[in-house]
């Protein structure tokens, strides 16, 4: 670790006590993405918040090329709390903001279907349509209650019956998560799988589509195209207040929580307190001090990588959707998404921009049988009118919810609250949350710096 900061001369490191902190230290935020630069935005005081990359926005950022903007995979905006309807709307003039209905559907048995499967069973082949139903009334007839930790296998087969978990909850979250969801625990994602009443899934059963179930019937977008104008209109208000605060191109480094400092571009930065939005592995491999306990516990956190195509087509993307879901094993992909469906402005006049997220994270996509995968399926108009593919990996994606993952998350986060460390946001909290949870999570941070 380098010399202390020197717009602290005299500063001494302190002694291990995490409360000896002097008081004119800043508030140190690792990382832009929406938590870090919610924290800086609704804290009072002096605050520093260190990027690694030259951008802000993190998962919420959105890249380039000849005129089509990609965000990273589907980035739609949903907002339920008043207090992030009002903070977003202020960052945006009145229409640059645009509502969308959502238009999602579900690719199964060679079908489209409207979004969600449980709740439009009509078109499936009729003893598919059969086997969900008599499923689901076996459901209801057994009656028992979920198990107390129900893996995600579970909750579907309880909740909607072993029809349609095999038609869908089982090949459809095996192809996203690379794991049996008999292996997975139901915590923290069943919040964002809709449960219609068995009176609504018989009606979809018989074609009354039924539409507007779930908790993202409507979404934001930026009409100017890209989720990143959200992070950057955050950026720019907090640069407007203070031009310092934010260091874009600076890699976080080692972090000695005795002493408060960290490490930032290679110079020791002194903290008050620190928030981190890291991933939490990235956290504690990166505190020196760390004891055995939390390094063992940090060591049982799993996670799952993404990879992903962007695909830029001389066409409008023909089917309406903006995303579709593809439980179909047989296809390399469980999710694709049209961009240019949500906002034209997000390719070129008359083109398409879309998203395709590949179920193998390892091997090199075979293009060339993706594209015409996905040309089979509807979501392009043929392989020809693709104009280029480019595909981009995340390391950090998905938490994996296993049995471990309670505990370890509880004995990191009680050691870091000792040593004055708040690591929130989806991978510093080591969740599964979405956008308008990273602007709260940065309200309760702030507040939780000021106290
Ligand atoms: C594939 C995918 C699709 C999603 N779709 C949606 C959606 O449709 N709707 C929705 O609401 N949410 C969606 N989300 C969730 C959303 O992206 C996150 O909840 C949110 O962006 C998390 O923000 P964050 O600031 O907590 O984390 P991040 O965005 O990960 O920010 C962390 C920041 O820390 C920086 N950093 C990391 N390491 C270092 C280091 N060593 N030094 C310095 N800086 C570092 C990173 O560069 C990054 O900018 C999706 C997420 C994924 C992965």
């Amino acid at each position: 670790m380098g010399a202390v900061d020197d717009r602290d001369p005299g500063a001494q490191p302190s002694a291990a006590a995490p409360d000896a902190a002097a008081p004119d230290e800043p508030l140190v935020i690792l990382g832009a993405g929406l938590t870090g630069l919610s924290t800086a935005l609704h804290h009072r005081g002096a605050a520093i918040v260190v990027e690694r990359e030259h951008r802000v926005g993190g998962k919420a950022a959105s890249d380039r090329r000849e005129g089509f903007t990609f965000d990273i995979t589907g980035h739609w905006l949903h907002l339920r709390q008043a207090r992030t309807r009002s903070l977003v709307h202020d960052l945006f003039a009145p229409g640059d903001l645009v509502e969308i209905e959502r238009r999602t559907g579900v690719y199964s048995h060679g079908t489209m279907l409207p979004y969600p499967f449980q709740a439009n069973l009509f078109g499936l082949p009729l003893p598919v349509v059969h086997e969900c139903l008599v499923g689901l009334f076996e459901a209801h007839r057994r009656g028992d209650p979920l198990p107390e930790r129900a893996s995600l296998q579970q909750f579907a087969e309880h909740r909607f019956g072993a029809g349609i978990a095999r038609h869908f909850f089982v090949p459809y979250n095996t192809k996203l998560w690379g794991v049996a969801p008999d292996r997975l625990s139901s915590a923290w994602v069943t919040r964002y799988i809709p449960v219609p009443e068995p009176a609504q899934i018989l009606a979809g059963a018989i074609g009354m589509v039924q539409e507007g179930i779930g908790y993202n019937a409507r979404f934001l977008y930026p009409r100017a195209g890209g989720i990143d104008h959200l992070a950057t209109a955050m950026a720019a208000r907090l640069v407007a207040r203070d031009a310092s605060a934010l260091r874009l191109g600076t890699e976080v480094g080692a972090i000695d929580s005795a002493r408060r400092v960290v490490e930032c571009g290679g110079r020791a930065q002194r903290y008050r307190r620190l928030i981190s939005t890291l991933p939490l592995p990235e956290l504690i491999d990166r505190i020196v001090d760390a004891p055995p306990e939390v390094r063992e516990a940090r060591a049982a956190l799993q996670w799952i990588r993404w990879r992903y195509l962007n695909v830029a087509t001389r066409t409008p993307t023909p089917r309406p959707e903006h995303w579709i879901y593809v439980p179909e094993p047989q296809l390399p992909f469980f999710r694709v998404g049209s961009f240019s469906n949500a906002s034209p402005a997000m390719a070129p006049p008359g083109c398409g921009a879309l998203y395709v997220e590949l179920t193998d994270r390892e091997r090199a996509p075979d293009e060339p049988a993706i594209v015409a995968a996905l040309a089979a399926m509807g979501a392009i108009t043929s392989p020809g009118d693709v104009r280029f593919v480019e595909q981009r990996d995340i390391e950090y994606a998905y938490v994996v919810f296993d049995d471990a993952h309670a505990g370890a998350t509880a004995t990191i986060h009680a050691w870091l609250a000792t040593r004055g460390i708040r690591s929130c946001g989806r991978y510093g909290a080591w969740v599964y949350s979405a956008m308008e949870d990273a602007l709260l999570d940065g309200m309760e941070a702030a507040a939780w710096a000021e106290a």
